[in-house]
């Protein structure tokens, strides 16, 4: 048995940076971080072992992230919290007692509930170097592979495994891939790309089953067809990982996820929660959102870790404003707020400014990428609701702009007449700079 100040389950983006944000404002009090794997992997980073990295070993969060800062590291998986004594238990038998408590458990892969689900080669994503290595070894002379769901994850691991040789299939049931972070034009930016690289992209496809004789040989869809599989990838969502917290008595919301006020308090006074785990509300409606995101668990850690002894009320959870960005063939897309399709879901009155550029000036200079920022305004305070925007590597730090300027509220003319930095190798031009413009031509609209 042992006693710390502060517990913190889980060792990936939450846990780390809830640990690290509470050494740098509480110095003095001891910091335990308990996780279940031997190393942690970048979460993000997973899909590129599969194409670009090609092993495991060069995508790991290196632990002295944790130890370096004066935090005890240990290698256990948390089996119980017993939140009346303030304690956990540990597959090893350990009882740790803690002052307070951070749960950064994470998120698991929601598994379809189709025939054959349990075949061979039939892979979800968990974030577990061992895991993934033994998927990269069995895969590794394998040709055919389907990857199933048209988000983020299923999209990056196409891309990821046509570059690597495969031939792949990427199934989504709804419409368009993409579909849950950009608008439909966006979305057939990255649906083009996927197949003009030859990822062969099938949209409004149901499953009924994987099918095969001990390993799986293929996916019947609900047409009959049966497409030939010699692995499958499930990118099929994922579920926040909150049993301990359930089986501990904390309330748990309707979505699975440890229920959060803005400062990251549980249900218990001495417990918090953040990242996949806990509860997501979206910072313009304040309902339950489904935004499970690696920026989104650091936001969430920096609030815990500053306030977990003492609320200090400067930092507060204002709510999930997505951003998120991704790059597939050399185009990077990134959206930021709401997209005009959950505009119009929420509700708002709207109006789009658009603006198409080339990403230096003049467009005549080498490795020049043209940029689409589609901006969206509430109609009448003419407040930014959110952007999407592609492009080349330019936009992926673009996105982050517009991600300030949402959580800032500013509106159209402050987004029209912001200053800038511009110079010819690096940006649009001043008098034509894709913030500056998208704002103009909503403010014509309105
Ligand atoms: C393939 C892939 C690509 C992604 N790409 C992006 C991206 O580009 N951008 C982005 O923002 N997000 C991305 N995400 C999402 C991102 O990975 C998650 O939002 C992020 O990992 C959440 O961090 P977390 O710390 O809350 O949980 P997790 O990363 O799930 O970590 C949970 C931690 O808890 C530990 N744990 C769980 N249960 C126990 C227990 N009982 N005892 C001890 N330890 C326990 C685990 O070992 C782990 O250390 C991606 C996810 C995947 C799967």
């Amino acid at each position: 048995m042992r006693k710390v100040d502060l517990l913190v389950i889980g060792g990936s983006a939450g846990g780390i940076l809830s640990a690290n944000t509470a050494r740098k404002v509480y110095k003095d009090i001891s910091i335990t971080v308990i996780r279940n794997t031997k190393t942690v992997m970048v979460p993000c980073g997973i899909p590129y072992i599969y194409g670009t990295l090609k092993d495991t070993s060069k995508n790991i969060i290196p632990d002295k992230m944790i130890t370096d800062n004066n935090i005890d590291l240990i290698i256990d998986k948390v089996t119980k919290i017993n939140k009346e004594e303030k304690y956990v238990l540990t597959e090893n038998n350990d009882q740790i007692n803690y002052d307070k408590l951070i749960i950064a458990t994470g998120s698991l892969p929601i598994v379809p509930s189709v025939i054959g689900n349990n075949l061979e080669n039939i892979f979800s994503i968990y974030k577990n170097e061992v895991y993934l290595n033994d998927i990269l070894q069995k895969i590794k002379d394998l040709k055919d592979i389907v990857v199933i769901g048209g988000g983020f994850i299923g999209v990056e691991f196409s891309e990821q495994m046509q570059l690597n040789g495969k031939n792949v299939t990427l199934l989504q049931r709804g419409d368009k891939c993409l579909r849950r972070n950009f608008d439909a034009e966006f979305s057939a930016e990255a649906e083009t790309l996927l197949k003009e690289n030859g990822v062969n992209v099938r949209t409004n496809c149901k499953i009924k089953e994987f099918v095969g004789k001990g390993k799986v040989e293929g996916v019947k869809l609900e047409t009959g067809e049966i497409i030939k599989a010699d692995a499958i990838i499930l990118g099929s969502g994922v579920k926040p990982n909150s049993d301990l917290a359930k089986d501990a008595g904390l309330k748990i919301n309707d979505n699975g996820a440890i229920a959060v006020n803005e400062y990251m308090n549980t249900s218990d006074a001495d417990i918090l929660a953040v990242g996949d785990c806990a509860e997501k509300v979206s910072f313009f409606t304040r309902n339950d959102v489904p935004v499970l995101l690696a920026s989104t668990a650091a936001l969430e850690a920096k609030i815990a870790g500053y306030n977990v002894f003492k609320n200090k009320l400067t930092r507060k959870n204002k709510g999930t404003i997505s951003a998120f960005s991704t790059k597939i063939y050399g185009a990077t897309l990134g959206a930021a707020g709401l997209t005009e399709k959950q505009a119009i879901e929420n509700n708002f009155e709207y109006v789009i400014g658009e603006f198409n550029v080339m990403d230096k000036h003049p467009g005549s200079l080498p490795n020049t990428k043209k940029i689409h920022m589609k901006l969206i305004f509430s109609k009448y305070s003419g407040i930014i609701l959110g952007g999407q925007i592609s492009g080349g590597d330019t936009v992926g730090e673009m996105i982050n702009i517009i991600s300030l300027a949402v959580q800032q509220g500013m509106t159209a003319a402050d987004l029209n007449t912001f200053q800038v930095a511009t110079h010819p190798l690096l940006t649009a031009s001043p008098i034509a700079y894709p913030i500056n413009g998208a704002a103009m031509n909503a403010i014509e609209k309105m």
